[in-house]
């Protein structure tokens, strides 16, 4: 994060100076032209600009009408959030295993449907879409509503539509760890129902709907007007965060030994912006510890499936429910491709991978 502000500071310092002058720190233009931009760059009606990718998904959830008792089908392998914004609003999250990767295979999607089934949320996991095609042919043949968790990939294709043109509401989160990320919690929610997007504008802002006058309790989830004024400059430079990032990759396929390094092929129909790297390996945790020996960081995305976290034990799952993504969680390693490393390092990376195979 500091290496980044390193590139960006003048701009963002411009942009926290003007707000800052301005004295309007909650609210104003920056919100609602941010909400226009990005409606414009995902090709949707409707952007509501909210606190976190995790109310995104619980609001926009809460507007389409899910609620006690409704299930919603997503994939065990996903930041804790996917699944406790369907708990919190007092729905059952049921998961259905993934394919190679990472993504929520449509035939499991198809097997884990009940009548109580309201919703599936695929999770575009790593930067990449999940494959939307057999999925909406599952969603409309049974009549599920479609609540994309796209807050890994903002900015991702697939059959040249962008992440959070899909579902009935796509939910981003702009978390500094993300590739569009403002400095402090942010996200938002895309929508071409403007009654839905409606609906989660008032409940970010206590139901206000004039002054004083409140239609329906709400909550307090509303992105403040500096992330926002920084979102707006992130936005301008996101096309060159995801190339740099996009070249990386290509340079991790081209070093890393195929024999021992499972890299998920890229689909014709995708274009990925790689909010992370994932290899699949034997022997992860003593590669872990060889990078980090020669000072190079890795991380797991995630160690513990969500049906596995303590959290979720109320909804009866145990180990081997989900074979993929439990095989996953014990192989999976992400390496660094973020936009501020050089193509060295990327190369010094993929060198030390391919010398621990030997
Ligand atoms: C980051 C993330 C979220 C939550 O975003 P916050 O803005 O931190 O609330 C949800 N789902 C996935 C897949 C994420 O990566």
């Amino acid at each position: 994060m500091a290496a980044q502000f390193t590139e960006q500071r003048d701009e963002i310092m411009a942009r926290v100076e003007a707000v800052l002058a301005e004295g309007k720190l909650v609210g104003g233009p920056d919100i609602e032209i941010l909400e226009q931009e990005i409606a414009e760059f995902c090709g949707v009606a409707h952007v509501v600009a909210l606190n976190s990718g995790t109310d995104a998904l619980a609001l926009g959830m809460a507007a389409l009408g899910i609620g006690e008792g409704d299930e919603v089908i997503l994939p065990p392998n996903s930041f804790i959030a996917s699944a406790a914004a369907v708990a919190t609003i007092g729905a059952v999250p049921m998961f259905a295993d993934v394919c190679d990767d990472q993504n929520i295979d449509p035939e499991k999607v198809e097997a884990a449907v009940t009548p109580r089934t309201k919703a599936i949320m695929p999770v575009h996991l790593t930067g990449r879409i999940a494959d939307m095609a057999p999925l909406l042919d599952v969603t409309e043949r049974h009549g599920l509503l479609v609540v994309e968790d796209a807050s890994q990939s903002f900015g991702s294709r697939y059959e040249g539509r962008l992440a959070g043109s899909f579902g009935d509401v796509g939910c981003f989160s702009a978390h500094p760890l993300k590739n569009f990320n403002a400095v402090g919690d942010s996200g938002f929610l895309t929508t071409d129902d403007g009654e839905v997007a409606e609906k989660v504008a008032k409940m970010r802002n206590h139901g206000l709907v004039g002054k004083g006058l409140s239609e329906s309790f709400g909550y307090v989830s509303r992105m403040d007007t500096l992330q926002a004024a920084i979102l707006r400059y992130k936005l301008e430079v996101l096309p060159g965060v995801i190339e740099r990032r996009r070249s990386y990759a290509a340079l991790y396929r081209e070093y890393l030994d195929p024999e021992h390094v499972f890299m998920a092929p890229e689909r014709d129909v995708e274009f990925n912006t790689y909010h992370t790297f994932v290899i699949q390996v034997d022997c992860r945790d003593e590669l872990k510890a060889h990078l980090e020996e020669q000072q190079i960081g890795s991380a797991i995305h995630y160690p513990l499936p969500l049906h596995l976290q303590p959290a979720a034990s109320d909804f009866g799952h145990k180990a081997g429910d989900f074979p993929v993504t439990e095989r996953q969680a014990e192989r999976i390693l992400s390496l660094p491709v973020h936009q501020t490393l050089g193509q060295d390092d990327v190369r010094r990376v993929a060198a030390t991978v391919n010398s621990f195979f030997g």
